[in-house]
């Protein structure tokens, strides 16, 4: 048995930055992908490095120590595409700027470098908004990633190293202490196993299977879609003020004063989050569903209302949309920010960062590891 060989479950953002942190330590990597190439909430989100929306303390210290380390990622990884384009959620109504004066206002707010623009500061942090606003958050610490390239190009940069070997079309089907038995029989052996399966909760037996069982966590399914690339290059990623309905750095006295949701927004979940990515097509969401079992469909009028919000942001007809998909990811129940657990001696089980693991999955792989080798 080499002791310092791991075996990783799991090919998207997780399981690839514990491989990343793995082989930077010094161990083997033996990483095994279900599918032919990860297709799963890893590739589907926005690429949204989202410090602005973390909850104030230890989620606010991992956002941001994750961005330090997608950018040292990104500097050995160039398909990451870490770009520091900071955020600006845009304000309609009195009560919603409100909202933001009161969380720029924050101790952390300089952390987060957050500044509260009037409707001029808006369109000169970002020219492309032309639509009506009265004001707007920008947030020069928000950053973002390439979702389609992220997880090729640090498997690529592993790759140089001769203790990483990734094997995708490989499903484990049972895990035990330093062992991962895959679909074809092979066995994998590694001193640890660590199991970063996203959203396929079910499928693994013995102590991982029952610790997935009974994981506080739940799936939530999202609509997306991606337009053909804008005419000019747009300053920021943009929000709309819905957002701050969600993202816990929000829940303050003020969130109580906002206007009633919008039906689809109270229905659906539904905010307006649009990241320009590197090649100019336009990433567009989002919707939330909690209840399974999920839809196999999209709904075209969900889309339709995203259309109509990012048009009414950018005062002007959005490119064509070129690409319709769905995505779902697991989310922690409780107060945890993501689910960690050792259902075996040597056996680490990790998932359930929801909304927020594209952002904060270096610091995860990180921590893991940390705690790993104490
Ligand atoms: C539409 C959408 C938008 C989002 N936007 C953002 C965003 O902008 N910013 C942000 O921070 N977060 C965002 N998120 C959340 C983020 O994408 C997820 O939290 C993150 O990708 C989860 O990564 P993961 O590796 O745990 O899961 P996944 O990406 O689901 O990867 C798990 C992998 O494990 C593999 N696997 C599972 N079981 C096995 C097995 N038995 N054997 C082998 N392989 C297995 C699967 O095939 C899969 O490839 C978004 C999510 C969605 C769906």
């Amino acid at each position: 048995m080499d002791r310092q060989q791991v075996v990783i479950v799991g090919g998207g953002v997780v399981g690839t930055m514990h491989a990343l942190e793995a082989v930077r330590r010094g161990w083997r990597v033996v990483h095994l992908e279900a599918d032919a190439g990860p297709r799963r909430a890893s590739v589907r989100n926005f690429g949204l490095v989202w410090v602005s929306g973390r909850a104030a303390g230890a989620e606010l210290d991992l956002g941001l120590r994750a961005r330090e380390l997608w950018e040292a990622i990104a500097a050995s990884a160039p398909g990451v595409g870490f770009r520091a384009n900071g955020s600006v959620t845009v304000a309609t109504d009195a009560a919603e700027l409100a909202l933001m004066e009161e969380v720029a206002a924050r101790p952390d707010g300089d952390a987060r470098e957050l500044t509260v623009l009037d409707g001029n500061g808006v369109r000169s942090a970002n020219p492309a908004v032309r639509g009506p606003v009265l004001g707007g958050l920008l947030c020069r610490r928000d950053a973002v990633v390439e979702p389609g390239t992220v997880l090729g190009s640090v498997r690529e940069s592993l790759r140089g190293s001769a203790r990483y070997q990734w094997l995708p079309g490989r499903r484990a089907v049972a895990v035990e202490t330093e062992t991962v038995v895959d679909h074809t029989g092979a066995v994998h052996r590694g001193s640890l196993v660590l199991v970063c399966p996203g959203d396929a909760l079910s499928g693994l037996g013995g102590a991982v299977g029952t610790a997935l069982d009974r994981a506080p966590v739940r799936r939530c399914r999202l609509q997306m879609m991606q337009t053909g690339p804008a005419p000019e290059t747009l300053a920021t990623s943009l929000a709309d003020a819905d957002s701050m309905r969600y993202y816990p750095a929000f829940d303050l006295a003020g969130r109580l004063d906002l206007p009633e949701p919008a039906p689809a927004t109270a229905q659906w979940g539904m905010q307006l989050l649009l990241v320009q990515r590197a090649a100019g097509g336009l990433t567009i969401g989002d919707t939330h569903v909690y209840d399974e079992p999920f839809d196999f469909a999209v709904e075209e009028h969900l889309y339709d209302d995203l259309r109509t919000r990012a048009e009414r942001v950018l005062g002007g007809p959005l490119p064509p949309v070129i690409r319709r998909w769905a995505g779902i990811y697991t989310g922690v129940t409780d107060d945890r920010i993501y689910y960690r657990s050792s259902p075996d001696p040597g056996v680490v089980v990790v998932t359930g960062p929801a909304g927020r693991g594209m952002t904060l999955s270096p610091a995860i792989a990180e921590e893991t590891w940390e705690g790993l080798t104490q």
